[in-house]
């Protein structure tokens, strides 16, 4: 798995709720998500808002799309029409597109940068991005590198003579730099039973191309491409032609099994599978084939009150696997794993492998090309030196306090929506309303820049650097302010998300809606939109974030962050019934001849009902307001991707396709019946007793 991959599903541990496609952000470290092929900029600008249908008369039907039968395709036709993916794309969407705009901004800065001739201050971020850049882009220093500063490490793997010595150097590893392939693995997280304290929480194997697509039927196809590629890299690496084969088969032999033992997507979310806190003593009786005593200490996290177990099952399973027949397998996979984490920051061969397979799995035809590939990179490696640059340069406090006042509506709404639920005793809607007044918000960037910033160094080619010595001075840094985390109380204003994310979170420990930056911008909001425009742009990402506070699993927060249920057995029991019906609701969808994951995308799907009812709600009976929220959310939704993607989505992502969350809600929304004429004839009409949602 790659790290960028990781983190977000770290994140999804945290079940920190994306508002947008949360994988499009991985999408683009994966390769895609960049933007078509086509200039919006003159013909569709992204600074104009979707004027809505205009209620009164809408267009007629020119293509053949009835309003009335889809809403989505009649909105988007347009758009759509000129949207040709790019050979290089997997996906295009808004947030892609500003995403790529965000990017083209900063390679100016770079391109600037590695031009001028200048020598910058030492630790300055134009120091680290032109000395950044250089380790990046010259290729003949990553080849002559090779795996260098790894060698030892993987030597260690390699040599390991024994269970005992092979999990020793995993977890020095893992100690060191973060890196976690089947055993060891640990973040560093705020205690979800305590929100002001920080817990390590061990984590699960990387599972490599996932559970989803090792178990699904209709993904096998993409499973041999992946092994293909586990056998090229072991090639790669050094191995014969027979030994590659045989590892890969081996190693494929391992992940069936680790998999089958695995929790699903959907259960990570849950704190009440993934929460189990085990001493040091229990945590021993779990892993019987480890030294525990001794793992921990290489992991540099001894001495813990307690050690949080993500997934009870899959250690079982690892412990299982952790004897001497199964050690060559073993070291061949956590070979692999490393081998996949560095390969876009080593030789020119593995990169390219690594960027091959990630394009053949999403249906990528041709790649970015290197100065592109490099730049992305670049970014990627400092996170906040960009974000501190995208600021200075982009921000409006006109902005932000026009969007705090749009919040300031959406909380008043909620409370107004907790108050009329029949099925809510008075007692729980007032610790609603209390989680509501207590949530914190988070607008535009830091008022300190997280201290990693500066704690990450670039040392320059010229000084003996590399870039993959920097890699590990990256990973190093992250894993050391982690590791600082461990006994200091939690300090609820650090931003874990850069400014310039095409992006929304809720995060339930935090009890916190955070709007980076980036996206206070068209199509999402614009000053110059109207009022029912923009509500059903910023307006209704804020609404689907505060409604992530009472999803299937923010519900199990209270006010402070802490996972602790406030809820009474009967009111849990109808809650699960109203959900229940959500999952039964989208399961009945498909997109691209591909059914949806009811169960899945459950908490997403009652964000987005939630956040249209409480639009709606805010709207009242504004005819013409309504009608311009509704086309400029169903605008901001539009999408198209390969169908490589839509799979990988489909498997993935805890979000509907785009083009089933704008319709299946608007569906589910009486109002939307109100202003426009639908009737049980229509593709868009669903029974007012069959509309589903739990905050109506
Ligand atoms: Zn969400």
């Amino acid at each position: 798995m790659k790290r960028r991959l990781l983190a977000l599903v770290l994140a999804a541990s945290m079940a920190i709720q994306l508002a947008g496609c949360g994988n499009v952000r991985s999408a683009q470290a994966e390769g895609s998500a960049g933007r078509g092929d086509r200039d919006l900029s003159t013909e569709q600008s992204a600074a104009n808002a979707f004027d809505g249908l205009g209620v009164e008369s809408p267009a007629p039907d020119t293509s053949g799309v009835r309003y009335q039968d889809d809403y989505y395709e009649y909105v988007n036709k347009n758009l759509l029409d000129k949207i040709e993916l790019n050979a290089t794309d997997a996906q295009w969407n808004w947030f892609g597109e500003l995403n790529a705009v965000v990017s083209e901004e900063m390679e100016e800065i770079i391109r600037e940068l590695s031009m001028d001739g200048n020598t910058y201050e030492r630790g300055s971020s134009a120091q680290k991005i032109k000395d950044m850049y250089e380790c990046v882009s010259n290729m003949e220093n990553r080849n002559a590198t090779g795996l260098g500063p790894l060698k030892p490490h993987m030597d260690s793997i390699r040599n390991a003579g024994s269970i005992a010595e092979y999990v020793d150097a995993v977890a020095k590893l893992s100690g060191e730099f973060g890196f976690s392939s089947i055993i060891g693995g640990f973040t560093v997280m705020q205690d979800k039973m305590d929100s002001n304290q920080y817990a390590v929480y061990m984590m699960y194997a990387d599972t490599l191309i996932g559970k989803e697509y090792i178990e699904n039927s209709a993904a096998q196809e993409y499973v041999r491409l992946y092994f293909d590629y586990v056998e090229d890299m072991l090639l790669e690496f050094g191995m014969d032609a027979a030994q590659a084969a045989a590892s890969a088969d081996s190693i494929e032999a391992l992940l069936r099994d680790i998999c089958a033992s695995t929790l699903t997507t959907e259960q990570y979310y849950d704190p009440s599978i993934t929460y189990n806190a085990y001493t040091a003593e229990e945590l021993q009786q779990l892993y019987t084939n480890v030294d525990v005593e001794k793992m921990l200490k290489e992991l540099n996290v001894a001495g813990q009150d307690k050690y949080i177990v993500m997934d009870v099952g899959q250690a079982q399973k690892i412990n299982s696997l952790l004897v001497e027949e199964n050690l060559q397998a073993l070291k061949d996979y956590s070979t692999f794993v490393m081998l996949n984490d560095v390969a876009e920051y080593t030789t020119e061969t593995y990169a390219k492998l690594n960027d091959d397979i990630h394009n053949a799995l999403y249906g990528i035809t041709e790649s970015w090309g290197d100065e592109k590939t490099w730049m992305g990179l670049t970014q990627d490696l400092l996170p906040w030196d960009f974000g501190m640059i995208f600021v200075e340069q982009h921000f409006s406090e006109k902005d932000k306090q026009d969007v705090e006042g749009i919040i300031e509506l959406i909380l008043e709404e909620y409370e107004e929506i907790i108050k009329r639920q029949e099925w809510m005793s008075e007692a729980t809607k007032q610790k609603a309303i209390r989680k509501l007044e207590t949530m914190q918000v988070k607008i535009g960037y830091p008022d300190e820049w997280p201290k990693a910033k500066d704690m990450m160094q670039v040392t320059p080619i010229s000084e003996g650097g590399s870039l993959l010595s920097n890699l590990l001075v990256s990973m190093q840094v992250s894993i050391d302010y982690s590791l600082g985390l461990l006994g200091t109380t939690v300090d609820r204003s650090e931003w874990d998300v850069t400014p310039q994310t095409i992006n929304a979170m809720y995060d339930p420990v935090n009890n916190e809606i955070v709007f980076p930056a980036a996206i206070l911008q068209a199509p999402f909001y614009d000053s110059s939109y109207s009022y029912g425009a923009n509500l059903g742009g910023i307006g209704y990402i804020i609404a689907h974030e505060v409604s992530h506070a009472f999803d299937a699993n923010g519900a199990l927060y209270d006010e402070y962050g802490n996972y602790n249920v406030w809820w009474t057995e009967e009111e849990m029991a109808e809650y699960e019934r109203l959900s229940q019906s959500i999952v039964d609701y989208y399961d009945g969808y498909e997109f691209m001849g591909m059914p949806v994951n009811g169960t899945l995308t459950l908490s997403e799907n009652i964000a987005d009902l939630g956040a249209l009812t409480c639009i709606a709600s805010i709207i009242g009976n504004d005819r013409r307001a309504l009608d311009e929220a509704f086309g400029q959310m169903a605008y901001n939704w539009a999408c198209e991707s390969t169908e490589s993607y839509a799979l990988y989505l489909l498997n993935v992502d805890t979000h509907s396709p785009n083009k089933i969350r704008v319709n299946a809600v608007l569906s589910s929304c009486d109002a939307f019946y109100e202003i426009y004429e639908i009737g049980p004839k229509d593709g868009m009409y669903v029974a007012p007793e069959d509309r589903v949602g739990i905050w109506r």
